[in-house]
């Protein structure tokens, strides 16, 4: 398996060399040249491979599909080590649970951080870990946090040989309970840096380090953010997952709604739709910060300024743009690297918006690719939670609401179960649980009291050469050559 890159560049790369670069040279994401198909037979196999082996044994099976430069052997044990029901709660990894009728929750938040980044984040450490070991290199992985991310990258890294994380996040901005997460963690390659601004300057301190080049080469400066294309595959497996505990036989189909930002995770979901995965609708569910329910619904993707993007109770749907999105029009545009091109470096950057409402193909996205979209406020949050647990005896977290609610508008069909991914713990959230139902959600028992626990952190002003002179005292450079 080759990839390639939605920008039309000529190369075509082989996993190990996407999983520790980013984005491709031309600016553009990286997609398989193919997508593998899944004919019955093999999905009854994979069935087979989830009932019998489990979650990692199904994870080996499809990622296999898609990786062949690491031997079947040690793929197969770094799945193995990865989903355990030791980090992820459970044997199932991602249970199932029925909501009401025809609606499902799967569940993704019960690894480390609570969140389901962990799902993807966790398998990164442990394939970074291997080909850094078997190159013998190290990589230096500078990020920005508001929460989430750079907490699951923080538990996926920690102790990990070869790697350090360098994570910026807003100082004083993130939840008591976020912050206590992250600066508990006493790992020796962990590094945490409180930035006294708010996230788009630790944003702005992160690419601008990536921008000097020498620096970066120097210091070998890699990121873990979310278009990362192993990222992305990790996720595909528990679509599959889903969709074998919600049926018997592959006559059936289901759906899901997705509590979407960046376009992650719903993404994977589109890649197992296009390996044959029977799929009937992807529904995006956004809240407030709309812009890509805004383009399901008109063909106009139109990316908002920072006055624009509103700060809501479900944060890590907070986005002014979509990330990951240009995958999914590459697909749309039938693979048109040069369309792709024109979109998302000539459109954006002068316009800040393209519209594809006249286009035929932008029928394609629901006829042929099943999307669906729907938004849902802090008001509908509240409600959402509220109704959930007066019902069902059920506390779902803010951003989970967000995909109750819009899923409840678009599950049309009795015969085809809607599944909704279940992103975070409700204990992340708490005020806004507070808020809802007037008392504080459940906190799993190893996280009794970490606010107390001491903290690791280093606050610094906004300043990149603050930051670049805190990397260099911390990692010997790069051996030369
Ligand atoms: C990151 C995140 C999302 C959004 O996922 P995308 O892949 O960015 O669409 C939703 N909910 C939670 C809890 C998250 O952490």
């Amino acid at each position: 398996m080759k990839y390639l890159s939605t920008r039309g560049h000529a190369d075509r790369k082989q996993f190990c060399d996407i999983l520790l670069e980013g984005l491709a040279p031309d600016g553009g994401l990286y997609l398989p040249e193919t997508y593998p198909k899944i004919t019955a037979a093999a999905l009854t196999k994979l069935r087979k491979a989830y009932h019998e082996q489990g979650y990692a044994e199904l994870a080996f099976q499809i990622l296999s599909l898609y990786i062949d430069d690491i031997p079947a052997a040690d793929l197969k044990a770094i799945c193995a080590k990865t989903y355990t029901a030791e980090v992820f709660g459970t044997g199932e990894i991602v249970p199932l649970r029925h909501l009401e009728d025809g609606l499902w929750l799967e569940a993704l938040s019960n690894g480390p951080t609570l969140a389901f980044k962990d799902m993807a984040m966790q398998l990164l450490g442990n394939l970074f870990e291997y080909e850094l070991g078997r190159r013998g290199e190290q990589l230096n992985i500078l990020g920005a946090t508001s929460g989430d991310t750079g907490s699951a990258a923080e538990y996926a890294m920690r102790g990990k040989e070869g790697v350090r994380v360098f994570m910026t996040s807003p100082h004083g901005r993130m939840s008591a309970f976020q912050q206590a997460q992250m600066f508990s963690l006493q790992d020796e390659n962990i590094h945490n840096i409180a930035i006294e601004g708010v996230f788009d300057d630790c944003q702005d301190i992160v690419k601008a380090v990536s921008n000097d080049h020498a620096f970066k080469a120097k210091y070998k400066i890699g990121t873990v953010n979310s278009i990362n294309w192993a990222r992305l595959l990790a996720q595909v497996v528990y679509y599959f997952a889903g969709y074998i505990q919600a049926t018997e036989t592959n006559n059936q189909k289901v759906s899901f709604t997705v509590p979407s930002g960046n376009f992650g995770n719903i993404c994977a979901g589109h890649v197992a739709r296009m390996m044959g995965l029977p799929i009937a609708k992807l529904v995006v569910a956004t809240n407030e910060n709309d812009v890509l329910d805004e383009f399901f619904r008109t063909g106009v993707y139109r990316v908002r300024g920072s006055a624009d993007t509103h700060e809501t109770s479900s944060p890590s749907m907070d986005i002014s743009k979509a990330s990951n999105f240009e995958r999914f029009i590459f697909d749309l545009l039938g693979r048109n690297g040069q369309r792709t091109k024109a979109l998302f470096s000539a459109a954006l950057q002068t316009y800040g918006r393209f519209d594809l409402s006249a286009d035929p193909l932008f029928a394609d996205a629901a006829k042929k690719y099943g999307f669906e979209s729907g938004k849902s406020t802090h008001a509908d949050r509240l409600a959402t939670i509220k109704d959930t647990f007066e019902r069902h005896g059920v506390t779902i977290d803010t951003h989970t609401a967000d995909g109750v609610k819009v899923a409840r508008e678009h599950h049309s069909d009795a015969k085809v179960p809607m599944i909704v991914l279940e992103t975070a713990l409700p204990i992340k959230f708490a005020e806004t649980i507070i808020e809802a139902l007037g008392h504080a959600p459940e906190r799993p028992a190893k996280f009794a009291g970490i606010e107390d626990l001491p903290k690791r952190v280093h606050v610094m002003p906004a300043d990149v050469e603050q930051v670049k002179a805190y990397i260099e005292r911390h990692c010997a450079p790069a051996a030369q050559g």
